[in-house]
């Protein structure tokens, strides 16, 4: 019989594992007991979902092996160790191995009552929904005073207790053994018919029909048009596959669309109770197979990309375009990572095409400040930039224009200014001059690149998402990064690229020198997928969803709450930074993260209630006061929130509201409803809703409204206005800071290689994206990412086929023109 041992204990030096180690060895010959370790398990944390790793898939797979599972609980303030309790969470989260499996409950502390308080608890735990084992009852085995209980070998020294433990563990034996047995599957009976049933996505409601006859489920048929494209879709076609080929609803979420997941699981299980069936028969049944192939799955191609969102799928898409052959490693079901859930605005200075827009009041003042700042105070490489920026300032000023200015060097130099910050040690860091100018003279040539690929652009329009400074956002036609993902995949698809998505990188190969020549990943069914190449390039994202990770480097950042929410997808997790480092690459810029100020309270995401350009912006705190110059950076103001309290509030009116780009009337009015964004006719009645004084947010929006219309606001300097709150019903989104992105990562220059700690590049070995540091330095500018990945995407694999071809060509396209 083999059982899972779980040492429900983080101490060094914790009874439990004594006890289970002493069981393991004196009762080998009845069971043979695996131990699982809780304290090796992350602190649980929602929305940082680590499901899929390896570690808990791990576990989850030793688990649902076994035969049953022996629990063994220290005592901690009467009940469980908190160690325990997490990894009983994240196993009641998305992975449920314990449903159905036989459990045994023992204890063991250093206290007189043992570990009774927690045992009796550790009961009702299970349970809990999502658990669902099946406890052996009134067959308890508490050791108290148990550090005087085990002799130097670890064993147990009283026989009387030996006799008790094995008489206990005799009893669990045969409670497994029958439970293996009288384990048969039940039958399911249906009225057959078609079942149409309200789901709950991501994104509100959407339409299932399931058609049952008599004892099978026939089909599953959604309507996916409520959904967000590009994260949804693996789920639309992988949970009904599964639930049809297994006739069952024990089906594993998919990562990242884990709440379209379940909709789609409830429904069909609301389905079957209409029809007069139980669907707790189907939850109880195996899981579908996974058809493991034990072989590795071999490849050859000229380059290999771990990561298919913005970065990797443009090295793929330039690779293809050179006539090579390019495979993408992807972790995810689907392709996209952060940039599917960007917002869309790409930065690049275009200013025949901004010249067509008027200058907004204000914007003017910011170009004044730049003549009056002092040389001295711009670091030495950039200075020769500046000067020439400042001459371009004087002639637009001078010149009286009244549209709106820009240049690649303004550009530049706000992306180096932007990014100047000092951490909590004292250290200053901005960005690296040449890779800053890399991407701001190439930024528009990849939007010209991507337009000319099929991304259609909305031109009537220059925007700016927060925090981005200047208005030079391009913002594609379709909805946010999806815009980008659709048209790059589709493109690497339809030129022989090949994406293996659920294939996550695991190690970079390397050739008895160093140089990098190919890829170690595994797959869904759990199969080694090997990829030769003559050049590697890591795009795999930063390292936000990493909690973890972001809080060991930090130096920005008083303090990082550990279940801080994030904007990010749960894939960004900083696989790239290891695979690089494991092969000697540097790091910069690590400490440095930032918050997305405007976030989603709850779940961290940027594009719920009304979001609208920071023009538009007012924010106000919990007493209806304003706090901070709307228009600044995104640290400054993340900063200022944090300062008072974090949860603050965007208020908008009914004209405000049209200019937001995230959402639709149907989408804000669901979020009325939901209590999620607060509503009124009069700006008194927002005020109640919020627990606010009326007469201050009334306040606030007068002397708000005047600041408009004087073009000034004396209170925080905001310069650049557009509209006033006048126009009923009025609005207030629920705002908080969440973590949003890694400036740090691997050191790159402007060529795309990963250079080592003495700056030399590590050969076949290149990075764009997120996953690289340097450029953003201590704060990234809105909409400069985008330019980022797509820019150093190109440069990248224009590197890596020239160096693979050991021929010499110049990996940037030029300059654009000023
Ligand atoms: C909500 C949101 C809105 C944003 N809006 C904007 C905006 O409007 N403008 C802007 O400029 N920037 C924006 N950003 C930032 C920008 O989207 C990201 O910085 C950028 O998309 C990162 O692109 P990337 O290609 O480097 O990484 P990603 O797009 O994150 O892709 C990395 C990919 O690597 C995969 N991966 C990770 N590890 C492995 C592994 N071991 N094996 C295989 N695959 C792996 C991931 O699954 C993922 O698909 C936004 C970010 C967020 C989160």
């Amino acid at each position: 019989m083999k059982l899972v041992g779980i040492v429900g204990s983080a101490k060094d030096n914790a009874p439990v594992r004594t006890l289970l180690k002493f069981m393991q060895k004196h009762f080998a010959d009845q069971a043979e007991i695996t131990l699982l370790e809780t304290r090796d398990f992350p602190m649980f944390n929602e929305s940082n979902d680590q499901s899929e790793t390896e570690l808990f898939q791990n576990a989850v797979t030793l688990i649902e092996e076994s035969d049953g599972v022996i629990i063994a609980t220290d005592e901690q303030n009467r009940t469980i160790p908190s160690a325990l309790n997490s990894f009983i969470d994240w196993m009641s989260f998305n992975l449920h191995p314990f449903e159905q499996k036989p459990m045994m409950i023992i204890g063991a502390s250093e206290d007189m009552n043992g570990a009774a308080s927690a045992q009796i608890h550790l009961r009702e735990i299970m349970d809990a929904p999502g658990l669902g084992p099946i406890v052996l009852g009134a067959n308890e085995f508490v050791l108290g005073n148990a550090q005087d209980k085990f002799d130097a070998n670890g064993d147990l020294i009283d026989q009387g207790t030996i006799d008790f433990l094995g008489s206990c563990l005799k009893n669990f034996i045969k409670f497994a053994s029958i439970h293996a047995g009288i384990a048969v599957e039940e039958n399911v009976e249906f009225e057959p018919g078609v079942y149409e049933v309200d789901a709950k996505g991501h994104n509100g409601d959407f339409k299932v029909k399931v058609t049952l006859s008599k004892d099978r489920i026939e089909d599953i048929d959604i309507d996916t048009k409520s959904e967000t494209k590009g994260i949804s879709e693996p789920a639309f076609e992988r949970i009904p596959a599964q639930i049809l080929a297994g006739q069952t609803l024990n089906v594993d979420v998919v990562s990242g669309a884990s709440d379209t997941s379940n909709g789609i699981l409830d429904s069909v299980a609301t389905a079957i109770k209409q029809s007069g069936g139980d669907p707790d028969i189907l939850k109880k049944r195996p899981k579908p197979d996974a058809n493991a192939v034990a072989l590795p799955q071999e490849y050859n191609v000229d380059v290999a990309i771990v990561g298919a969102g913005g970065a990797g799928l443009t090295a793929a898409a330039s690779t293809l375009q050179a006539n090579k052959t390019a495979l993408v490693l992807e972790k995810f079901p689907s392709t996209g990572g952060n940039t599917v859930r960007a917002g869309g605005p790409v930065n690049a200075a275009d200013p025949e095409w901004q010249k067509q827009f008027a200058a907004l009041p204000g914007e003017a003042d910011t170009l004044k400040a730049i003549l009056d700042t002092d040389l001295n105070e711009i670091d030495v490489e950039y200075r020769d930039d500046f000067v020439k920026l400042q001459g371009q300032i004087k002639d637009y000023l001078d010149g009286k224009h009244d549209y709106l200015f820009d240049s690649s060097t303004w550009h530049e130099i706000q992306t180096y200014l932007g990014g100047k910050r000092v951490d909590l040690n004292g250290q200053e860091i901005h960005g690296n001059y040449d890779l800053v100018k890399t991407l701001t003279d190439n930024a528009l040539d990849s939007v010209k690149w991507l337009a000319d690929l099929g991304v259609e652009f909305d031109m009537s329009e220059v925007t700016m998402p927060v925090g981005a400074k200047w208005r030079r956002g391009h913002k594609p036609t379709e909805p946010l990064g999806f815009a980008f993902i659709r048209v790059l995949s589709e493109f690497v698809k339809n030129n022989g690229g090949q994406i293996l998505t659920e294939t996550r990188a695991t190690k970079l190969l390397t050739d008895e020198n160093g140089k990098v020549v190919g890829v170690k990943a595994r797959n869904a069914s759990g199969q080694e997928v090997i990829v030769h190449a003559k050049a590697v390039i890591l795009a795999a994202g930063g390292f936000g969803a990493n909690t973890k990770m972001v809080q060991k480097y930090n130096t920005y950042w008083e303090d990082i709450d550990d279940d801080i929410a994030t904007t990010n997808s749960p894939a960004i997790t900083g696989d790239g930074i290891e695979l690089g480092t494991a092969v000697g690459a540097d790091l910069v810029g690590m400490g440095f993260s930032q918050m997305m100020p405007v976030s989603d309270p709850v779940t961290g995401e940027l594009f719920t209630g009304i979001q609208t350009p920071p023009a538009n912006f007012i924010m106000v705190n919990q007493e209806g006061k304003r706090f901070v110059n709307e228009y600044e950076g995104r640290d400054v103001l993340a900063k200022a929130a944090i300062k008072n309290g974090s949860l603050f509030y965007l208020i908008a009116d009914n004209e405000i509201k049209k200019t937001a780009y995230n959402t639709s009337e149907e989408k804000l009015e669901e979020q009325v409803k939901a209590g999620t964004l607060y509503k009124d006719d009069t700006l008194e009645g927002l005020a109640k809703q919020l627990n606010m004084d009326p007469s201050v947010l009334v306040d606030t929006i007068n002397k708000y409204n005047s600041y408009v219309d004087a073009d000034h606001d004396p209170e925080f300097g905001k310069n650049v206005f557009d509209l006033k709150v006048l126009h009923a019903p009025f609005y207030a989104t629920p705002r908080k800071p969440a973590i949003h992105h890694t400036m740090g990562g691997l050191k790159i220059d402007t060529k795309a290689h990963v250079l080592d700690a003495q700056n030399q590049a590590i050969k076949g070995l290149y990075a764009a994206g997120e996953v690289a540091g340097g450029l953003h330095a201590g704060n990234r500018l809105g909409g400069n990412s985008l330019a980022d990945i797509f820019t150093f995407g190109r440069i990248a694999a224009k590197t890596a086929i020239a160096e693979s071809q050991s021929v010499e060509l110049d990996a940037t396209s030029g300059p654009s023109e000023d």
